[in-house]
């Protein structure tokens, strides 16, 4: 069945064109030479979005959990202190992945729809070995100063290896991992990047990667096994690991060069000027925002629920009616909140306009 939607939730955004031509060309084999030139231009071009000289720049075979299961089974031994800043679903399974790899783990809660208190994740112990925190969190539209925390832990102790979770914030706004002095960073494809879910860009600073673990609890996500393959082996030439996904890989490649083609600065600034029309026009239509004034993700706005209004009813007649899907809350704010995102190819006023007017319709606030 083919189903023409606009997907506006926080799921897979529609892919820039670029990426699903990138997908569409003839599959390239792991080995072939070609290919590995194009791996080795979508890891520069990855350098360029995150903003950082690290060599060991890659896309990770799997979604975007597998960059934190990756950043924790190579980071973290076993009794290892870990600090976890978490204000939203995903610093939740931070919490729970690194206690399946042994960590100690000192959780830092605070209130969803709040950004992380950088001066409170500090405070919450004197020596911990990483620091994770999550800079967009997909749960609850707010972004958190990664840069600040980073700065306070590496001032307080050099060696301490700092984790951000940039899954909803990589080529939506602006991240920096070599100024803000990030240790390790993992995103999704889905997102902002705007390519069909399935890989996990990923960058390690050199400090994490001398520091790494040398024979982490899993084989795939065995970063220094991964390496020989993506940069080679200290004796030269590539070790096999795993069959790359080729064509994953290519569409990648594609997207990113949609996206430095047209600017980094440019595609922030698509996505701030298309969340602003959107917060703007649902506030003029009498909704309130939820997450906190000045932490808000442009790519990403959560809006309550009106009173009286069924939040699945809104949601089923907006995919069916209008085929547009918006995403609901997570947990307790599972039917309080919607979580409309304009991310990549949706990030412009049209597609703003287009769930504004649809969702005015839907709740009789013409
Ligand atoms: N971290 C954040 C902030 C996310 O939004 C997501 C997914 O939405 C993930 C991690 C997990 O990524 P995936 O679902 O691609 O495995």
């Amino acid at each position: 069945m083919l189903v023409d939607r606009l997907l506006l939730g926080p799921g897979p955004s529609n892919p820039y064109p670029e990426a699903t031509e990138g997908l569409s060309r003839p599959v390239l084999g792991h080995l072939d030479p070609a290919f590995l030139s194009l791996l080795d231009e979508t890891n520069e071009r990855l350098r360029a979005v995150w903003g950082t000289r690290n060599a060991r720049t890659l896309p990770l075979s799997g979604t975007g959990s597998i960059g934190m299961e990756a950043a924790f089974a190579n980071a973290v031994r076993p009794g290892d202190t870990v600090v976890i800043a978490v204000n939203g679903l995903f610093g939740e399974r931070m919490v729970d992945v690194a206690g399946r790899y042994g960590a100690e783990v000192v959780r830092v809660d605070h209130d969803w729809g709040a950004p992380i208190d950088p001066q409170r994740v500090l405070d919450a112990h004197p020596r911990p070995s990483l620091v994770g925190a999550v800079h967009a969190e997909t749960s609850t539209g707010v972004r958190s100063e990664i840069g600040t925390l980073a700065t306070a832990v590496h001032e307080r102790d050099p060696d301490a290896l700092v984790l951000a979770d940039c899954v909803t914030s990589l080529a939506g706004i602006p991240v920096e991992v070599d100024e803000w002095g990030v240790d390790l960073a993992y995103a999704g494809t889905q997102k902002c990047l705007g390519v069909a879910p399935g890989l996990a860009p990923f960058t390690v600073s050199e400090r994490a990667w001398q520091r790494r673990v040398a024979q982490p609890p899993t084989w795939y996500l065995d970063l220094g096994l991964i390496g020989n393959y993506v940069s080679g082996t200290e004796a030269g030439g590539r070790a096999y690991h795993h069959t790359a996904p080729t064509a994953m890989i290519a569409s990648l490649h594609a997207g990113l060069g949609r996206i430095l083609d047209e600017g980094l600065g440019e595609v922030y600034a698509r996505h701030a000027s298309a969340g602003q029309r959107l917060a703007d026009g649902l506030r003029a239509m009498g909704l309130e925002l939820f997450a906190a004034e000045g932490h808000r993700l442009p790519e990403l706005t959560t809006v309550w629920v009106p009173d009286g209004v069924d939040s699945g009813k809104v949601r089923t007649q907006l995919l069916e009616e209008y085929g547009i899907e918006i995403g609901a809350g997570v947990g307790e704010y599972a039917s309080r909140i919607w979580r409309i995102g304009l991310m990549g190819h949706n990030a412009r006023p049209d597609r703003a306009e287009l769930v504004l007017s649809a969702l005015s319709t839907v709740l009789g606030r013409r």
